[in-house]
């Protein structure tokens, strides 16, 4: 049997009845940046995500750079983030010229730890990033109350989360911001790229939809120093369609982790932890073993072949050199990029497919006991 890592032609055999009627529209109409279905797409998941405003942008990295941009991160101001996940967050605190600052992650959900967070708050502090990895939301509840007491703000990174709560809220209506990709493979995918920003805040969201237009106050007055970052008719009516799924495929996703967690518990490895009243729309499937490079090994030569999300944590890649992070700063991202091996996690994988995997890393541990 094959089960390849990511399917999305499979999803799209799904709805293609429902996505190119849409597509078609777009087409005919001949309005293709911005408009209506960006409108209609902000409402939508402005409305799931339980805050007032949604401004649709050309992708996930661009909806944290221009949140960042929109709350007035400067120069010589310090924005705390996690080394563990995608480079996105600590590039847009780059791009704004603030320092980023890194702290290590909790060992169980891989989140931003929150008591490492309070070591790292200084005077120059304006803003953290916490990302809700893998689908699950950071320890909200503790950064928000650091947040309070220190008057810094609170940008999320939802990019890998979209339909997750915490304590029943949904991520994205915690922060300033919340910054949501629809790159492809992500929970909400696009054909192509795009992203969005949600906030409650209507000074914040009428920036943004100023930032994103190249600062434009009205057409050819340029207020603000801003960007080009639209997201297209077309991105936006194909995620229309499939926004009526996201519960739906999220749950299957949590179904599917049941399933693994389940046919996996006897073996001497750890499945996610799911901390308590979180609901987890994984993202990714992640397992912890010691003797991980030999198990992606054998997997891949029965036909599951894997990725790892992530090899190197962001402190010790090599654009960050003249930084002065070394290894050991944060032992446990260090610990869990070795160990670390996300499985087969997409709703249209079958249940045959899922008692493959499990059968196949069950035969590992037991050919080698
Ligand atoms: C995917 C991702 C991003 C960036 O989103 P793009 O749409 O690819 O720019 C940001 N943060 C995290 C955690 C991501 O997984």
């Amino acid at each position: 049997m094959n089960v390849p890592f990511l399917n999305l032609s499979a999803q799209y055999e799904t709805i293609k009845n429902e996505l190119l009627p849409e597509v078609e529209k777009v087409l005919a109409k001949g309005h293709y940046i911005l408009g209506k279905n960006v409108e209609e797409l902000e409402n939508e998941v402005a409305l799931l995500c339980n805050v007032k405003y949604g401004v649709g942008v050309n992708s996930g990295s661009d909806a944290l750079t221009l949140a960042l941009k929109a709350i007035g991160i400067n120069n010589g101001d310090e924005v705390i983030t996690t080394p563990f996940t995608y480079i996105a967050p600590a590039e847009s605190i780059y791009q704004m010229g603030a320092k980023i600052v890194f702290c290590d992650i909790d060992s169980k959900t891989f989140n931003i730890n929150p008591i490492e967070i309070a070591k790292k708050i200084t005077k120059k502090t304006r803003a953290i990033i916490p990302v809700h990895l893998f689908g699950q939301a950071a320890a909200m509840d503790e950064i928000m109350s650091i947040a309070n007491k220190t008057n810094v703000k609170i940008v999320e990174d939802c990019a890998q989360a979209i339909g997750a709560t915490y304590e029943g809220k949904p991520v994205g209506s915690f922060g300033i911001t919340g910054c949501i990709s629809f790159y492809p493979t992500k929970n909400l995918g696009a054909a192509g790229d795009g992203g969005m920003v949600v906030t409650d805040d209507p000074e914040v969201a009428r920036v943004l939809k100023m930032l994103r237009v190249h600062g434009v106050s009205k057409r050819y007055h340029h207020d603000l120093h801003g960007y080009n970052s639209r997201l297209d008719e077309m991105q936006a009516a194909i995620l229309r369609v499939k926004i009526k799924h996201l519960n739906q495929w999220n749950n299957r996703r949590a179904e599917i982790a049941k399933r693994y967690t389940l046919g996996l518990s006897k073996l001497p490895l750890e499945c996610p932890y799911i901390a308590p009243n979180n609901k987890h729309v994984f993202h990714v499937y992640a397992i912890l073993t010691d003797r991980r490079d030999e198990l992606l090994e054998f997997l891949s030569k029965r036909g599951i072949p894997t990725i790892i999300y992530y090899p190197k944590p962001l402190h010790l890649q090599k654009v960050y050199e003249d930084m002065d992070w070394k290894e050991g700063d944060f032992p446990v991202a260090e610990s869990v990029s070795k160990k670390i091996l996300p499985l087969p996690m997409y709703p249209e994988l079958t249940n045959e497919q899922v008692d493959y995997v499990i059968e196949t890393i069950k035969s590992f541990f037991n050919i080698s006991d």
